[in-house]
């Protein structure tokens, strides 16, 4: 089964390797490319929200699971999904990936000092990155006019950390105009690459325990976390209407 479909979102089933192998190729030959890393609250978010729907259907190029939710939805659907692969794996390969080629990269989102702190960390790090931008990700300029700005960069990789869905918005804006660029939402990725957030512990990635892991050091995302039962109950529903 290439795709598997989790409540009208249609997730790509390829091990975290595959799609590395297919990013390289789509990087290789300047092909617009679009990445959507969806949790069990990007896809609840889809289901009340059509546009946002639309943009998962149509101009995402790939989905990938970003959530052990979406695996064990998945598996429920009896349609498993290879593996979990999060947004923010992709994101540090891609950054090691673009200083070992030298290759234009466009950063937009999180808090000013965050993106601050990312500058300096490439500047350390990652100094064969050509950085053509570095935007925090509170302004208020409309996402047309954004979009245009990083067009003119002619950047080979854009990374957008505004929260979903309007780093998707965004980036569907420049997926639309065919920017040669591979282009992924990243979420939380840039303060914890920052290094102002710590990612869990392995341990408690490996249990499959980060999201209580962020929860306990953020509570104030149990108000979003609100939607997990509802996911699951609909994945039930679901899978009773398959039956
Ligand atoms: N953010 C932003 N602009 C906003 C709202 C949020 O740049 O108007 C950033 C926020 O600073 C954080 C990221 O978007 O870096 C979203 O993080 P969140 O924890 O929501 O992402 P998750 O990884 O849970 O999807």
């Amino acid at each position: 089964m290439t795709k598997v479909n989790v409540l009208g979102v249609s997730f790509d089933n390829k091990s975290f390797n595959q799609f590395q192998n297919e990013f390289v190729g789509r990087i290789n030959a300047h092909q617009s490319t679009f990445i959507v890393t969806a949790n069990p609250e990007i896809v609840m978010s889809a289901n009340e929200n059509p546009e946002f729907m639309k943009i998962l259907t149509y101009d995402a190029d790939y989905i990938t699971a970003d959530g052990i939710g979406i695996v064990k939805a998945s598996r429920i659907l009896g349609e498993p999904l290879k593996e979990r692969v999060t947004g923010y794996d992709l994101f540090s390969w891609l950054m090691k990936l673009a200083n070992e080629r030298s290759l234009r990269v466009y950063l937009i989102g999180a808090r000013p000092e965050v993106i601050h702190a990312i500058q300096g960390k490439i500047a350390r790090d990652y100094s064969d990155i050509q950085l053509v931008g570095a935007e925090d990700g509170y302004f208020k300029e409309d996402l047309e006019l954004v979009a245009y700005q990083i067009e003119r960069t002619e950047p080979d990789l854009v990374f957008a950390a505004l929260g979903s869905p309007r780093q998707e918005q965004l980036l569907s804006v420049l997926r639309r105009n065919l920017l040669p660029a591979l282009m992924m939402g990243v979420g939380g990725s840039f303060d914890v690459f920052s290094g102002k957030v710590k990612r869990a512990p392995q341990i408690w990635q490996t249990i499959h325990l980060e999201w209580f892991y962020r929860l306990l050091k953020n509570p104030s995302r149990l108000k979003r976390m609100m939607v997990l039962p509802h996911f699951v109950h609909a994945v039930y529903q679901s899978k009773k209407g398959k039956e």
